[in-house]
């Protein structure tokens, strides 16, 4: 292959400041992998934000094409897994910090990595779902697996009218939850019960120092905030309910005490989407096709074109996005 492609490549000079530019690429200047996928989609994620706009050390090799999530099709592959013409969908695997990204026209990525592209998605309705989709899905598996289920009480999701928090209040929704929604917009109070929350509450009730224990509101959570918000979720967690861990926009820190875990028997479960194993991803991704509804991937995905990543990398870091952005590459 000797096309040249546009790549958003994000470099530092020797006193360790960034800068971003859109160049020319060609097949040579890519990184080593067995697979090649031309990229028909990606999306621009908070981290995506976090990297290009040097918010948080999010790249960790220099110069890097950021992009975490990407679906397209593979072009050469010397992988026996996947021949060309196969439709596939990467998350993760530190691809867009340490290996380079999915803003650009063709990524060349190691084939255990890859996920085939369940036949119900486009490669944009994959990433309308993305990394936040399938995050929000292994945390509800992961709340199943803490043996969770409706009957036991509503379920709470924090930071919802962010990506993670969109696809939590609906796939929660979808499988019976009363699904408590906060959030600091509550102008988007008729998004989310759109989506199937059944309450939203502001999120200042949650963002405040608060008690080592609170009154029992909720059953189970998704919190994709952290900090005192999740405290304050934990605090107010009913007897042996359990909440998962997977965000940090508030902050990196947890100022909790042990009494929900020894008093209640509440249990805090950690997600990591990027390394999780393949079989995580493939039960997240089965379930995804399963649970999602046309209307959900439509309500919950804006579309905008190469040209503007830039400029939502910027939003989602300023948390003017709502829901998901959805890049469809030329
Ligand atoms: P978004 O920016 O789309 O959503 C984050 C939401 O958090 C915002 O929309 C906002 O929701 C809320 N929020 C923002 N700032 C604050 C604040 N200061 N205090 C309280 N709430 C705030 O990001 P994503 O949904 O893509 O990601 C959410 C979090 O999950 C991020 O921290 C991200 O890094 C993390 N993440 C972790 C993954 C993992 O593997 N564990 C994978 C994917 C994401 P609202 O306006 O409704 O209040």
């Amino acid at each position: 292959m000797s096309d040249t492609f546009k790549a958003i490549l994000i470099s530092r000079d020797e006193a360790k400041k960034q800068s971003v530019d859109i160049v020319d690429m060609s097949p040579d200047d890519l990184m080593e992998g067995d697979v090649d996928v031309r990229v028909e989609a990606t999306t621009v994620n908070y981290k995506d934000g976090l990297a290009i706009t040097g918010k948080a050390p999010i790249v960790r090799r220099w110069p890097m094409i950021p992009g975490v999530d990407l679906a397209g099709t593979v072009m050469r592959s010397t992988n026996p897994e996947w021949k060309e013409g196969d439709k596939v969908v990467l998350n993760g695997w530190g691809v867009g910090e340490t290996h380079y990204g999915a803003f650009a026209g063709l990524a060349r990525l190691r084939g255990e990595w890859l996920v085939p592209l369940p036949e119900r998605f486009s490669a944009e309705d994959a990433m309308a779902i993305g990394t936040a989709g399938y995050t929000a899905m292994l945390s509800v598996l992961a709340l199943e697996r803490a043996g969770l289920s409706p009957e036991r009480g509503p379920a709470i999701v924090t930071g919802a009218s962010g990506g993670v928090g969109s696809f939590a209040v609906a796939l929660l929704a979808r499988r019976g939850w009363h699904v408590i929604a906060s959030t600091g917009r509550t102008v988007e109070a008729d998004y989310l019960k759109s989506l199937g929350a059944a309450e939203v509450i502001d999120r200042s009730e949650l963002s405040e120092p608060g008690k080592p224990l609170g009154k029992e509101r909720w059953a189970a959570g998704i919190d994709a905030v952290g900090s005192h918000t999740l405290a304050n979720v934990l605090a107010s967690t009913r007897y042996h309910g359990a909440v998962a861990a997977c965000g940090l926009a508030q902050g990196m820190d947890l100022p909790v005490t042990v009494a929900p875990f020894i008093l209640r028997g509440v249990s805090l479960l950690g997600i990591d989407s990027v390394m999780a194993e393949r079989p995580s991803r493939l039960e997240a991704w089965a379930r995804l096709a399963e649970d999602l509804t046309d209307e959900t991937l439509g309500s919950i995905g804006t579309r905008i074109g190469f040209d503007g990543i830039l400029q939502a990398a910027h939003d989602i870091v300023d948390g003017r996005i709502r829901g998901r952005v959805v890049v469809a590459m030329p």
